[in-house]
């Protein structure tokens, strides 16, 4: 039984009226390190791409609505557990390295668009890339360009801007010039009434401890200067919408 759950049937029983408490202590219950960090997988929907239930209905409505504009929205990627995040950081890793980059400037590479593994919102089963499948997929569709003036992806991208976030989807990593960590990605919306939450328990995990504690390829060289910088630009620094 849930926390809150079990508080109700215990009110009912006992008659007893329950005072809210300041922290919201049945979201820690909800969501757990192991959830947030990508190593255990919550209950998840859809068929060719993954999302919490809430999400995935709400991002149903709006692939509806956009049909109906006319555009065939494409989900890229979706739900992403830990593993599947740390082969993409152990790919990216070994490519930059082979080139010849120092382990810092390797780290460095990766993070301007891609996260350390446990720290991903894909691990959120809330967030997602998409583009518009309507004139085809190009071989890199996750590219600013294609959302900017004259790219493929333009006509969709002013669509979203204007009917995404009465689905409850905003984009999290803007083109704000002032933003620091992930650059822009035009591509990458999060469901705001789950992350919104959940960024809230995140934030009170020992991340820094996480990160360095964790055995990953180059997590010897996650330095405090680097794991500070993380944290507050690649992780914080976001739309200040999914944070108010
Ligand atoms: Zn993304």
């Amino acid at each position: 039984m849930h926390r809150r759950e079990f508080i109700k049937k215990s009110a009912q029983l006992s008659g007893l009226i329950i005072i809210s408490p300041k922290i919201d202590f049945k979201l820690f219950d909800v969501y757990s390190e192991d959830e947030l960090t990508g190593k255990r997988s919550p209950e998840l929907y859809g068929k060719n791409f993954k999302l919490r239930e809430e999400a995935y209905l709400q991002f149903n409505l709006m692939e509806k609505a956009a049909k109906e504009s006319g555009y065939n929205i494409h989900v890229v990627s979706s739900y992403r557990s830990y593993s599947h995040q740390n082969a993409i950081w152990e790919r990216k890793y070994k490519n930059y390295r082979s080139q010849g980059l120092s382990h810092e400037k390797t780290i460095e590479k990766i993070i301007r668009y891609s996260t350390i593994p446990g720290t991903s919102r894909h691990h959120w089963g809330t967030d997602l890339d998409i583009v518009d499948a309507t004139k085809g997929i190009p071989h890199n569709p996750l590219a600013e360009t294609h959302f900017n003036e004259g790219g493929r992806y333009r006509d969709f991208k002013l669509w979203l801007d204007e009917h995404s976030e009465k689905f409850g989807f905003y984009v999290v990593y803007t083109n704000a010039p002032d933003r620091k960590g992930f650059s822009y990605e035009p591509w990458h919306l999060s469901y705001k009434p789950l992350s919104k939450k959940m960024l809230e328990v995140y934030k009170t995990f020992d991340l820094k401890k996480i990160l360095q504690s964790s055995k990953l390829m180059g997590s010897a060289h996650f330095s405090n200067e680097l794991v500070e910088k993380y944290i507050k630009e690649n992780i914080l620094d976001i739309n200040p919408d999914l944070l108010a």
